[in-house]
């Protein structure tokens, strides 16, 4: 039989002298064990990130490094797999935290509506019988994309708060295009809908009835 390939491994170090002393020694070992170590992350099956608590770039840059590798890896054909079968709603399935993590309420409400797709739809309408993404599904992944690359860029310096513990990337309430809008006129162009707000599994959901579909 043969065995399966080591991942291949992608190193950051940040931090202070002692983290990269450290680091040195991690991925001197690493090599020893045989493992690959990637160049880039993209190319990399693990990225571990070897930081340090006291000095304040260090932690921005890893959870920045963090939240761009999560939007990296987001997929429609992961999407679709988790969504599949699923009579539950679309929303209530992509709040899973097993199916894209850190993706909070917010984001979930702000991808469904950039994608034009309703809260309240069945989930497993974004894939086929046998799982494979469709076009819906496709949608989905570049609107929450979108959403969380707009979440870095506006809340660069959000990222960096500490007191935000709620597992949401940062704020940009001030791009917000449905959430917390109830009552106001529908972003999306031409629609000219309202957006509504119900409650759905205990959240909040803000949607526009009109173009979300
Ligand atoms: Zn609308």
């Amino acid at each position: 039989m043969q065995e399966a390939a080591a991942p291949r491994i992608s190193f950051v170090s940040l931090g202070c002298p002692k983290a990269l002393v450290d680091s040195e020694r991690i991925i001197t070992r690493l090599r020893a064990e045989g493992y690959e170590l990637a160049r880039k992350h993209d190319g990399a099956d693990v990225v571990i990130v070897n930081t340090c608590g006291f000095l304040d770039s260090a932690k921005q840059e890893a959870a920045l490094l963090t939240a761009k590798r999560k939007i990296a890896e987001v997929d429609a054909a992961m999407l679709a797999a988790a969504c599949t079968g699923k009579k539950t709603s679309l929303k209530a399935a992509l709040s899973d935290q097993r199916v894209v993590a850190g993706l909070g309420n917010i984001y979930v409400c702000e991808a469904l509506h950039r994608a034009l797709l309703s809260p309240k739809r069945i989930a497993s309408t974004i894939a086929s019988k046998s799982g494979a993404p469709n076009e819906r599904a496709e949608r989905l992944v570049g609107s929450i994309k979108a959403v969380l690359n707009d979440a870095i860029e506006a809340g660069g310096s959000s990222l960096r708060d500490h007191r935000q513990t709620n597992g949401e990337l940062g704020y940009f309430q001030h791009s917000f295009q449905v959430y917390d809008r109830e009552g106001e006129t529908c972003k999306t162009p031409g629609c000219g809908g309202i957006v509504r707000r119900f409650t759905q599994n205990g959240r909040s959901t803000f949607w526009c009835p009109k173009c979300q579909k």
